[in-house]
């Protein structure tokens, strides 16, 4: 399994969606005329704003063009190049950046962590700092959580708060690589600051492509300090888009009428439906609680083949192994019942 040419709606990615046409109106809107580039024009502000609002505090928001900037810089921004940051052994940061947090940061070490189901927990926290305290050990300054995780799994308000509060006293700063933030929000019904500032969280980095916008994340600090120069580091990394109102422009459209939430309830209904449907067939494992808008599950390979052979596009080799079913803010109910159909038929 390689690319999916066929356009049909399958489980691939939740990137593999379109653009939800919230996002796709507000390009379309900011798309009239001229505006000053760099940032300093009124959708950048607009969009700014709306995460203030969202979040109810005074952060600084900064718009890059993906995960991978966001995460790296805003760890690197946390850290001098002599300290460490400690994640899940399965995090995005260590595993799918190629470096990139150590390529930003000019080699501070990412030390990992292990943790049920995708998740860090305080005594691993306490234990990579208290072990070595010498001058010879990266020492340990940020702590970086991915909301939802990389399992599919969501860290609970009391989780944050107990990570966070740890961290803390231990002199580290705390990570939010929240590129499935959205479902997360959805998942808990909370607001976003409980999951955040209030929850002890310095830096959020908000993920848009998974949510329906075509390009983009934004960079939330809560902690003002840590954003110092973050413009000039973004420049640097070639981060800072010279047409900026469309990497805001969207935001704009997402976030002013609830659009990012309605979305990511969706998909988080979906994957909810397919792991209720297919936990009920004999043949077929669900490997992790199913808290956002993923699935894993266990499955024989004949039927996995049978599946592809279908036109069923989905991976294999994520996180711990298994398959990972993914569901997207425009996967249809229809195509959920489509494919526990084909497993049912498949395995006869
Ligand atoms: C997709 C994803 C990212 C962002 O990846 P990019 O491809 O760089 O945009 C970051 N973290 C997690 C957990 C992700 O799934």
């Amino acid at each position: 399994m390689k690319t999916n040419n066929s356009k049909k709606r399958s489980f691939a990615s939740d990137n593999n969606a379109g653009v939800c046409p919230e996002a796709w109106a507000a390009m379309e809107a900011a798309n009239a005329g001229h505006a000053t580039g760099y940032g300093d024009d009124a959708w950048t502000e607009r969009a700014a704003d709306l995460f203030r609002d969202l979040f109810e505090t005074d952060c600084e928001v900064f718009f890059v063009f993906n995960g991978t900037a966001a995460n790296s810089l805003a760890l690197s921004s946390m850290c001098q190049s002599y300290h460490s940051i400690l994640c899940h052994e399965w995090a995005h940061v260590e595993r799918d950046e190629c470096g990139a947090p150590e390529f930003f940061s000019n080699g501070t070490k990412v030390l990992l962590l292990p943790g049920e189901e995708g998740k860090i927990q305080s005594a691993a926290i306490r234990m990579a700092v208290q072990r070595r305290t010498d001058i010879h050990y990266p020492k340990p300054r940020a702590v970086s959580l991915t909301q939802a995780t990389e399992m599919g799994t969501v860290y609970t308000v009391e989780e944050i708060q107990t990570i966070a509060t740890t961290a803390r006293a231990l002199g580290l700063t705390v990570h939010m690589d929240g590129a499935r933030f959205a479902n997360a929000v959805a998942t808990l019904a909370v607001t976003p600051k409980e999951i955040t500032w209030q929850a002890g969280v310095d830096v959020l980095c908000f993920g848009g492509t998974k949510n329906g916008i075509a390009v983009g994340e934004a960079v939330l600090f809560f902690n003002h300090e840590l954003a110092r120069e973050f413009d000039f580091r973004c420049k640097q990394a070639g981060q800072l888009a010279s047409k900026m109102r469309y990497l805001s422009a969207p935001w704009v459209g997402m976030l002013e009428e609830g659009a990012w939430l309605r979305h990511a309830g969706h998909a988080n209904q979906m994957a909810t439906l397919l792991e209720q449907s297919l936990r009920a067939i004999i043949g077929v494992e669900i490997l992790h609680p199913c808290q956002a808008n993923a699935v894993f599950v266990q499955m024989p390979e004949t039927l996995i083949e049978g599946l592809h052979e279908r036109g069923w596009w989905f991976y294999t080799f994520i996180g711990s192994g298994g398959c990972r079913l993914m569901c997207s803010w425009d996967t249809e109910t229809n195509d959920v019942l489509a494919f526990v159909k084909d497993v049912e038929e498949l395995l006869g």
